[in-house]
């Protein structure tokens, strides 16, 4: 082997030190490459898979890197070329990354609306993903410059916010002076119509000032926007000035653009524009390196045999696979019981029985309802009085009430309430003001489309 060659692993460490790349852009980018040959003056540097974006993305991002790098470190001038190599090989399955996040940016984090367990450390990268998460990256080192705008998509519970939150997070890291706002389109919605309704100028004004004037634009969810005149025209507009000052935009939705039915052309193209990347359900390994992440993130020990039973039988997304780890170890710590395959099976049985049509429990109901009002589960369900938790209550009452065959009386008793009175009461709140509130009619209408997506 060359000398190049031999020196491999050296070279592309210190590329690593003098850029000060982030561990996670090492291992998805750098530390896949290999050497393949020198000829004369000129390195050829091998990438795996068959991934042409990420071909083009290297050489512009870091052709330069290695040139410098090898030529100091050797002392001789070289060019590098990158070469694909033909018999793919998966790039970074299934690869965990280890990195201790500073906090020191948290009020960053929180003005651009970013939660804090969403980052690419906490994302497993499986091959249902991998195209995704490495569009995701190239996007958060390079903002607005390469693959803009980013369209995500795929089914519902399969990492779509994971990953618009983890590339807001990373551009905040390193560039705090980058105004980045992550936004779901139904808050989008809503402050359209609240900018509307106001009927003042000024009020839009202050709406279009905030969104137009940032780096970064996450929208989440875009297919909640279509076929609303006024927010679509708004989102339009944002889109258009956005996108002409160079600033990156990232979408995500459920379907890819030519699927959504009602979608205008104009979006169409647009979305078009940049890359697409879908994200797939995840296969046995990559369910069951999830749920690792999650029991490693959540502190909670369990053993090979459960992880490999729920990624087994738990199939469709990973919000329920997440979903079925928490109902076990809730259910293990209400009845006292040490987590065995036994118990696994017990508290289970409901979510893993596939010919079943899928039910909608009052706890995927609290899930969702907590989620899309920014609150914890565990507000909604406890006594607290705060003005906060009191609309998501009653629309767990109301909703469970609709969709489920559960009693009052057992309502009752899963949100830690006396008896089904109150129940009752909360129900015909909610049943009052969806006649005089056409924003309640549409926030019930887009919490049921989450909960059961068909
Ligand atoms: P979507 O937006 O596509 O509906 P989410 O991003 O909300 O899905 O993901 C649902 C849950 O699954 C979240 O809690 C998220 O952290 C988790 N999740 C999704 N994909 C991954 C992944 N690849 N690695 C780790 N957790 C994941
Ligand atoms: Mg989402």
């Amino acid at each position: 082997m060359s000398y190049v060659g031999e020196n491999w692993e050296l070279i592309k460490e210190t590329l690593k030190k003098e850029y000060d790349l982030s561990i996670v852009a090492y291992n998805t980018w750098i530390a896949p490459l290999k050497f393949h040959s020198e000829e004369g003056d000129v390195i050829n540097v091998l990438i795996p898979g068959n991934q042409a974006h990420i071909l083009n993305y290297i050489i512009k991002k870091y052709k330069d890197f290695f040139q410098v790098t090898i030529s100091e470190l050797m002392d001789h001038n070289y060019d590098v070329n990158f070469i694909l190599e033909t018999a793919a090989t998966p790039v970074g399955e299934e690869e965990v990354v280890e990195r201790k996040l500073e906090s020191t940016n948290d009020h960053l984090y929180r003005q651009a609306n970013l939660v804090a367990k969403y980052t690419f450390d906490n994302f497993v990268v499986g091959n249902n993903n991998n195209f995704a998460h490495s569009a995701a990256l190239a996007v958060a080192e390079s903002p607005g410059e390469d693959f803009n705008p980013l369209f995500i998509y795929g089914g519902s519970g399969l990492g779509k916010t994971h990953l618009m939150h983890s590339i807001g997070h990373y551009i905040i890291d390193n560039n705090p002076n980058m105004k980045v706002l992550y936004v779901n389109s139904e808050t989008f919605t809503n402050e359209v119509i609240e900018g509307i309704r106001s009927g003042s100028s000024s009020a839009m004004n202050k709406l279009r000032d905030k969104y137009r004037t940032v780096d970064v634009l996450l929208i989440d969810d875009i297919q909640f926007i279509i076929g609303k005149e006024s927010t679509q025209e708004e989102f339009f507009h944002t889109f258009n000035t956005l996108y002409e000052a160079g600033k990156a935009i990232i979408i995500s939705s459920d379907k890819h653009p030519k699927q959504m039915e009602t979608l205008d052309a104009r979006f169409s193209s647009r979305f078009q524009m940049g890359l697409l990347a879908d994200i797939q359900p995840p296969n046995y390994e990559t369910r069951a390196a999830i749920l690792y992440k999650i029991a490693e993130t959540s502190h909670k020990k369990v053993g090979n045999e459960i992880v490999e039973y729920i990624a087994e039988n738990i199939k469709s997304n990973i919000r329920e696979l997440e979903g079925a780890f928490n109902k076990l170890i809730a259910f293990a710590k209400i009845n006292n019981k040490e987590i065995t395959k036994e118990l696994a099976e017990e508290a289970l049985k409901d979510m893993i029985y596939p010919d079943k049509p899928k039910m909608i429990t009052p706890t995927i109901i609290i899930q969702v309802v907590a989620e899309h009002y920014g609150v914890k589960a565990e507000d909604i369900t406890s006594k607290k009085r705060n003005a906060e938790f009191v609309l998501p209550r009653q629309v767990v009452m109301y909703l469970c009430r609709e969709l489920t065959e559960v009693s009052l009386t057992d309502i009752a008793k899963i949100l830690d309430k006396k008896d089904h009175t109150t129940i009752m009461h909360g129900v015909n709140k909610i049943e009052e003001q969806l006649k005089t509130n056409p924003d309640l009619v549409s926030q019930i209408d887009i919490i049921k489309k989450k909960i059961n997506p068909i």
